[in-house]
């Protein structure tokens, strides 16, 4: 291990900071490098440990004046001990209990892993609909799977008739105070999962879970101009919590299909719409299926380019909770034709005379005329149709 930094270094702050200097700079660093917010992360790890020791000896007045005489030497009386020789008891819950709360929970509910009853969890479900449900807005009605008390235990997880007892690890509290690295912190009690209470006899039911996974069918509303990424969100419907707590809540996150045709962009449609070639040179009225099916008419100009966009407005997609709709963008292409009768041909060797323009000779048979040449002469003599009878 790398030699030991100062700790002064450590929490960033001057030789002469006082104490509530102290604790501020390592409430900062605690929040930043703690285990919670860095899973995995050894890095942070490494340095939420230092920051912790450094703030155990430069909190204490005591140690802080050791260090400040003799160094790590003076304090570091435990080497290779864990610290086990001067731990004292960091309140983490109190230095940094509110912030964390509040970063986790959203604020309001405390502390993060409070003891007591738990609310239930959120279930959250993919909605896939279609452009034209997310342009008209739909109803879906869908089947989920959450998880609801057990009636057989009226949500309490012990056989009926049986009560549960006081958990001994905790005492009926549902928490501990447990020595974790350097400090002590109260935590929900594992052994009863933070209840207070145990389940000696299980409901045969829901085997002690107090819940049991049930089925619902919900009619969801989306509202007209929905995209990918939006979420619809009842609260209370999710799964259920610890008797007494509230449900979690259901969560629909949307996700809009692809179309075929068109393209959202914002609540800007866009699409491509074939025109021929005298169409192109002469203009004239041409007629536009939007999403929804409705038929648009348009004046095509003379002279319109290929990809050339023109915009029908309006006729896009709903923008949210009223707001302007968008617009259908629509892009000319001018399809060159790939077969031509035998008029058309005549005609564009005309234009092209006219024009004085070179073109290309007038095509071979095609391979599969070719292949008719091929086998058609002699499949004629044994089709059984042709032959006198
Ligand atoms: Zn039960
Ligand atoms: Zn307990």
């Amino acid at each position: 291990m790398a030699k030991k930094r100062d700790y002064y270094e450590v929490l960033g702050v001057e030789v002469t900071a006082d104490e509530s200097q102290i604790k501020v700079s390592y409430r900062r660093l605690a929040l930043q490098f703690h285990p919670d917010r860095n899973a995995g992360d050894e890095a942070a790890s490494v340095k939420f440990k230092e920051a912790t020791e450094a703030y155990e000896v430069l909190a204490d007045k005591e140690k802080r004046s050791l260090y400040d005489r003799g160094g790590h030497a003076a304090v570091d009386g435990s080497r290779g001990g864990g610290g086990g020789g001067y731990a004292q008891t960091v309140d983490l819950g109190d230095l940094l209990g509110g912030l964390f709360g509040g970063l986790f929970d959203g604020g309001g509910g405390g502390g993060r892993r409070k003891a007591g009853p738990q609310p239930g969890r959120d279930v959250q479900i993919v909605l896939d609909i279609e452009l034209v449900e997310a342009a008209r807005g739909v109803k879906k009605t869908v089947t989920i799977q959450r998880e609801d008390h057990c009636e057989k235990c009226n949500g309490t997880g012990a056989k009926p008739g049986t009560k549960p007892t006081n958990c001994k690890r905790c005492g009926g509290q549902g928490v501990v105070i447990q020595q974790q690295m350097f400090m002590r912190v109260q935590t929900a009690c594992r052994a009863c999962n933070g209840q207070g209470v145990i389940v000696t006899d299980p409901c045969t039911q829901c085997r002690g879970n107090c819940r049991v996974v049930g089925k619902r069918t919900i009619e969801v509303e989306i509202p007209p101009g929905v995209d990918t990424g939006d979420r619809i969100r009842y609260q209370g419907q999710g799964d259920a919590g610890d008797a007494g707590a509230p449900r979690g809540d259901l969560e629909f996150a949307v996700r809009v299909r692809e179309h075929k045709f068109f393209e959202r962009d914002g609540t800007n449609l866009v699409c491509q719409w074939p025109v021929t070639f005298a169409q192109a040179a002469l203009g004239g009225p041409i007629e536009i299926r939007t999403l929804v099916g409705e038929k648009v008419k348009y004046e095509l100009p003379r002279g319109v380019q290929s990809h050339d966009v023109i915009k029908l407005a309006g006729h896009g997609m709903p923008g949210r909770r009223g707001s302007r709709k968008g617009d259908l963008m629509v892009q000319i292409l001018v399809d060159t034709p790939q077969r031509l009768s035998p008029e058309q041909e005549k005609l564009f060797r005309e234009l092209a005379e006219l024009e004085k323009s070179d073109v290309g000779p007038l095509p071979k048979k095609s391979i599969f005329s070719k292949l008719k040449d091929l086998f058609v002469p002699e499949e004629t003599p044994t089709k059984p149709e042709n032959e006198p009878k």
